[in-house]
């Protein structure tokens, strides 16, 4: 049956059945009726197809067990090519966001088994080594973090009697969020008065999975000197662009570690923000140039420039000079079921960047050309204005008097931003949401307009409040 048919028919089928049956429904279809969740491979689906890749590919793809989950499932690498330098990629981390192993097949299944030119090339000057599903155990119940209750926290690092759990961990799904989990020091071990730490600290390696993936980032940096890049796929909601009011299809990212003229993270000299600008720049060139379509929604991942999450394993390889790139994509599983137009779009953005390291070209892209990728968010008060504008187009304000009043108030923080006078900035921008009430009070303003700049004001004063 065909994906549109499913759509139409799976609906109504379910009201059907709920009608027919008092059990519950699980795992039919997902809430927005995109399509079935179970299209999602399953962790024995998972091992199947690698090791049948394996054996399709006469010894091209080598497939391997890096570890153990705590519930004793093994979690699986992928490697293929024979290049110089070596491209890692993680998908699944967070066990909610399912499409990043489904690209990651089919592109090793054509790594394994093509002898185009193209494919040719990449194998052999690139090494890749996939992890296509790194949170086995928190992806069979859909669950972003792993499953690492604290009491067998606490047995398997008795040094940490009478802690607070770490800031990332989650009580209500007894697990953690094995992103918040690195730590740049490589050697890391947990100490009692490390813990619990906040976001700007770097994580404890205390999950398998982190402990697992720092082992072979560890192994293949001492085979090839370097672990040259490092790719990291995830989803996330589904927001709008900035400019156009289009959807984000795909949003992509350099590692967060804060204004680049901190002084924060001097002593990891290997650091190179740029060189992961331009490993994220090759990712969407790879979607638009491998895709029939203009792929207008390929966006920057949020990132204002105070952005610092050190415990993120992109960021703690960053540290480590490799160049790291974030994959996010729209909708969460279970809402957001197999799309196969969204896993298609991350394959080819892979191939933008493994591409690119095949035949050298990476380092002619310019890393400042990312930033010029269109934004869904705010990070400063033209953003702002773009919103405004696009919002009047969309006819979400009641009359010219409205956007003209708003966009005069934009206008003077403008001004006093590019001054640098933070209270200023900051009283205006209180004065600018003030209006905003006043207009929702009037009806001259839609809830959405209403709601989306008040946000993006709130995160303007906090910014200039720290100034
Ligand atoms: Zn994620």
């Amino acid at each position: 049956m065909d994906k549109n048919l499913w759509q139409k028919v799976l609906p109504f089928a379910a009201t059907l059945l709920m009608l027919l049956t008092i059990s519950p429904l699980t795992g039919l279809a997902s809430q927005d009726g995109e399509s079935a969740d179970d299209s999602f491979m399953s962790y024995e689906e998972l091992v199947e197809n690698l090791y049948q890749i394996e054996a399709e590919s006469s010894g091209k793809v080598e497939v391997s067990v890096i570890g153990q989950s705590r519930q004793e499932r093994e979690v699986y690498a992928a490697r293929v090519g024979t290049g110089d330098e070596v491209l890692l990629i993680n998908g699944n981390i967070h066990g909610n966001e399912k499409s990043g192993p489904e690209a990651l097949m089919q592109m090793l299944r054509t790594l394994g088994t093509s002898d185009s030119s193209l494919v040719q090339e990449v194998r052999e000057g690139v090494t890749i080594v996939a992890v296509p599903r790194l949170n086995v155990d928190g992806a069979e119940i859909t669950q972003r973090q792993n499953i690492f209750p604290w009491d067998d926290v606490m047995a398997a690092y008795p040094n940490l009697e009478g802690s607070e759990p770490a800031w990332y961990y989650s009580e209500r799904n007894g697990g953690f969020d094995i992103n918040r989990d690195f730590n740049p020091d490589l050697s890391y071990e947990p100490v009692l008065e490390d813990l619990p730490g906040t976001g700007a600290d770097p994580g404890f390696f205390l999950t398998n999975e982190s402990r697992m993936l720092r082992e072979l980032y560890l192994d293949l940096r001492a085979e090839f000197g370097k672990v040259e890049a490092f790719v990291d796929l995830h989803h996330m909601g589904t927001p709008e662009l900035n400019e156009t009011g289009e959807d984000v299809t795909v949003a992509i990212d350099y590692p967060p570690l804060g204004p680049e003229d901190s002084s924060k993270y001097d002593e990891w000299s290997e650091l190179d923000q740029d060189a992961s600008r331009r490993y994220a720049l090759a990712a969407a060139l790879g979607v638009k140039e491998f895709s029939d379509n203009e792929e207008p929604g390929v966006a920057r991942y949020l990132h204002p420039e105070e952005r610092d999450l050190p415990g993120q394993a992109r960021s703690s390889f960053a540290l480590n000079g490799t160049a790291t790139v974030l994959f996010e994509m729209p909708g969460q599983q279970p809402e957001y079921g197999y799309d196969q137009e969204l896993i298609d779009r991350v394959e080819n953005g892979l191939w933008g960047i493994v591409t690119r390291m095949a035949n050298n070209s990476i380092d002619n892209l310019n890393g400042n050309d990312f930033l010029k990728l269109p934004k869904y968010w705010t990070s400063n008060v033209s953003d702002m204005e773009t919103l405004v504008e696009r919002f009047a187009t969309e006819g979400e304000f009641e009359g010219d008097k409205a956007v003209h009043s708003l966009t005069m108030h934009l206008n003077a923080i403008s001004h006093y931003a590019q001054e640098k006078e933070a209270d200023k900035v900051v009283k205006h921008t209180h004065s600018f949401k003030s209006l905003l009430d006043h207009q929702k009070e009037e009806e001259l303003i839609s809830e959405k307009a209403y709601d989306r700049l008040t946000d993006d004001a709130d995160y303007l004063i906090g910014k200039w409040q720290a100034y």
